[in-house]
């Protein structure tokens, strides 16, 4: 028999992030960082469902940190903290080791089969039901539940075989969060290229954290059985998603005087708001490799237009040729590292690592140490 309670379904609806910034104020001071350390890894979890508006500089890891510890000890709060060292994490080792992200970082990954996506994992068919569920969650509203996708990226690399990079990309282009450190390096991490072991779950565990109860799947098995796993045939299908690559705005135009060039991870109205011209730019070349859904740019759009800011487009070259008399000034970001003009520092919980660092335990001993937790 399987239970599946309505809360169960671990998916936010786009209205929810096409709100006001005064909500994301207020959703920051709501959080329970008590109930988030006891419940994150439930998919009916007290999580905050912030990250698409930290993806897109809405809010940052530092705001929401000061929000939660102006009405939360240290201690109620380390969980949080230390999951948002992790994003940080990500962001830096993108800084450290540019392109190099997207590629194996460490271990060549194991036993691949395919570079193509399974068809069950397209098409939300692979027979476990709560993953099902979430897939087509993924797929109409652009949330999951970390703990769903740790479990598909293991289902899709771990278990079916399949080289990390393709699926991430295809996930990345679902996602309202998707975010190229956070998401690449999460995929790495499951597939054992950029951590010591391959992560796999099996029934028992997606029962638990899901809190249903379905049994003799194909993943009904002990951990032991998973070590050499030869999947059931249905997850040796491929396909090659279709990727929709309409971009909303306009072609870049020439530019003159000071303009405060946003790009899609710097969309908080309050930033640069004296600056009187404020485009966002889009660089064509990197959305060619990571496309983004149509919901995805519904939810730029929505953030643009609050930030009264106009979309452009185009690639970094045409944007160096229409800013030659202009001054552009715009936010740090690993992918803006071509862009022209003074790059601005971005806000970090952590803002600069002392010691290099070559693990998340390594650097999270230095957070640990300045924010004294
Ligand atoms: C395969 C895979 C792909 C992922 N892709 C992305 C992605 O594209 N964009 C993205 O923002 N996150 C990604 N994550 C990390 C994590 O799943 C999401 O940050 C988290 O689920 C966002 O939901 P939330 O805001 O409710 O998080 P909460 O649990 O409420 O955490 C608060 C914030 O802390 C940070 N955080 C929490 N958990 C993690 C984590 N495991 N890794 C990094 N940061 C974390 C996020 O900024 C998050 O918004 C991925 C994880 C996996 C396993």
């Amino acid at each position: 028999m399987v239970v599946m309670p309505s809360d169960t379904r671990s998916a936010k609806p786009i209205d929810h992030y096409l709100c006001e910034p005064q909500d994301v104020t207020e959703r920051i001071a709501q959080i329970d960082p008590v109930a988030y350390d006891k419940s994150r890894n439930y998919l009916a979890g007290s999580v905050t469902w912030l990250s698409p508006f930290i993806t897109h500089g809405i809010t940052n890891t530092q705001e929401v940190a000061r929000g939660v510890l102006q009405q939360h000890s240290k201690g109620s709060a380390y969980r949080l903290l230390y999951e948002l060292a992790w994003r940080e994490y990500f962001h830096r080792t993108w800084q450290q080791l540019n392109n190099a992200i997207f590629h194996d970082i460490g271990n060549t990954q194991e036993n691949v089969q395919s570079d193509q996506l399974p068809l069950a994992i397209a098409e939300a068919e692979t027979q476990i039901i709560i993953i099902d569920q979430c897939l087509k969650d993924l797929m109409l509203h652009g949330t999951l539940h970390n703990h769903a996708r740790m479990w598909i990226a293991a289902i899709t690399c771990n278990l079916s075989g399949t080289h990390w990079q393709e699926p991430a990309r295809w996930m990345h282009y679902h996602l309202l969060d998707g975010d190229l450190a956070s998401n690449t390096l999460s995929w790495q991490w499951v597939a054992g290229t950029f951590s010591h072991k391959r992560y796999v779950a099996n029934q028992d565990n997606i029962n638990k954290y899901s809190n249903t109860s379905q049994a003799n799947t194909w993943l009904d098995v002990g951990y032991e059985q998973l070590e050499n796993f030869i999947a059931p045939a249905h997850l040796n299908k491929r396909t090659s998603p279709h990727y929709d690559l309409t971009l909303p705005g306009t072609p870049i135009h020439s530019l003159k005087g000071c303009v405060a060039l946003r790009s899609i991870w710097q969309l908080n109205p309050y930033w640069q708001q004296n600056t009187p011209q404020q485009l966002v730019f889009i660089d064509t070349t990197l959305t060619q490799q990571w496309p983004l859904s149509p919901k995805r740019w519904q939810f730029i759009q929505h953030w643009a237009k609050l930030c009264n800011a106009p979309i452009v487009h185009g690639t970094v070259d045409d944007l160096k040729k229409a800013s030659a008399n202009a001054q552009i000034i715009h936010e740090e970001h690993p992918a803006c590292n071509h862009w022209p003009g003074l790059p601005q520092p971005r806000p970090w919980l952590y803002p600069f690592p002392a010691k290099p660092f070559s693990s998340f335990s390594q650097y999270f001993k230095q957070v640990k140490k300045s924010l004294q937790l």
